[in-house]
């Protein structure tokens, strides 16, 4: 069995929207191709001497300067910590986020623009963002060693995984003994982190399988998503998934929820077993973890 953090030493809100951090951007870098339409940065956060603790798997909110076109101050916009609990930098707090610059077709024209996206994206060196934070207990991993870890993310929901996987490096959290990164995106050029996810899944113990949406295709003829890679690694899949030490991640787009519970359901019954009951037991025991938008 597996332990969960002790609730107490999960910080949660030491700042709020009435008195929020004052952090300084001190490295924005794009992990998309200047060509490529997925404008998806890094934003690395000095905190100064303010004590903003978190944990991998939590959020920070994001205060967008501004309001509305009806007057109303923007909305707290929450992005998933893609640094360990150490930050990205030794020796100085900070906090890294990932963000993708939200631009959405208008159904009667025009476009929308995510406030706080492209407030994120246009950032540069040393301009000041307020946060709020940290929050989330939800999505945390446990605090013993020798566990397996199912990660599957869409997108930007590779953020907390990228926390995961340098906390392990960093030793900040105990290594599992089996690693198991699910991960999508549309293109080859469009893999976020490329870099080091070709040296995490060189790791022994580790296996990374990408889900290239639009250069590769199912034996069907359709985009390849994650629920089609995890279908693929189903016996694998299986061997971890009966073990009570395997915890499953699951972030990024909402729509990737479903596919992915069927493809669970499709491994347990080809192994005579029901996945619902099985998810129940699993999130019960806070082994199931979905954080999706
Ligand atoms: P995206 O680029 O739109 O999509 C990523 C991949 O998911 C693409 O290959 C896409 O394929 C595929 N996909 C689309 N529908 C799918 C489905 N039903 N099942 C499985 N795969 C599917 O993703 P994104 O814009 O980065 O969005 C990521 C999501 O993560 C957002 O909703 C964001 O709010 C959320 N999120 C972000 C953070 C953060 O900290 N930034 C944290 C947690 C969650 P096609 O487009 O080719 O169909």
């Amino acid at each position: 069995m597996t332990s969960q953090p002790a609730a107490a030493s999960i910080p949660v809100n030491r700042f709020t929207p009435k008195a929020p951090a004052a952090a300084r951007v001190i490295e924005t870098r794009r992990l998309t191709p200047a060509h490529s339409a997925n404008d998806v940065r890094h934003l690395v956060l000095d905190l100064g001497d303010q004590d903003l603790p978190y944990l991998e798997g939590q959020s920070v909110g994001v205060l967008t300067p501004g309001t509305d076109e009806l007057g109303r101050p923007f909305k707290l916009r929450l992005y998933s910590v893609a640094s360990p609990r150490g930050g990205d930098l030794p020796g100085r707090r900070t906090v890294s986020l990932c963000v993708k610059r939200v631009v959405m077709p208008r159904a009667e024209g025009g476009e929308h623009r995510g406030p706080a996206s492209n407030y994120l994206c246009d950032l540069s060196e040393g301009d000041e963002v307020l946060l709020t934070g940290p929050v989330g207990k939800v999505f945390l991993l446990p605090d013993s060693p020798g566990i397996n870890l199912i990660m599957i993310a869409t997108g930007t929901g590779i953020a907390p995984f990228r926390a995961f996987y340098r906390a392990f490096d960093l030793a900040c959290a105990p290594r599992p003994a089996h690693q198991e990164l699910f991960f999508g995106v549309q293109y080859r050029q469009d893999v976020l982190y490329a870099d080091e996810l070709e040296a995490y899944g060189r790791q022994s113990g580790v296996k990374v399988s990408l889900a290239i949406s639009r250069e590769e295709q199912t034996a069907e003829g359709r985009r390849m998503y994650v629920q089609d890679r995890i279908r693929e690694a189903g016996d694998r899949l299986w061997s971890l998934l009966t073990q009570s030490e395997t915890h499953v991640y699951v972030c990024g787009l909402k729509g990737m929820e479903e596919g992915v519970r069927e493809a669970f359901r499709a491994i347990a019954r080809h192994h005579g077993a029901d996945w619902d009951p099985f998810e129940t037991r699993m999130a019960q025991e806070r082994r199931f973890h979905v954080e999706t938008y």
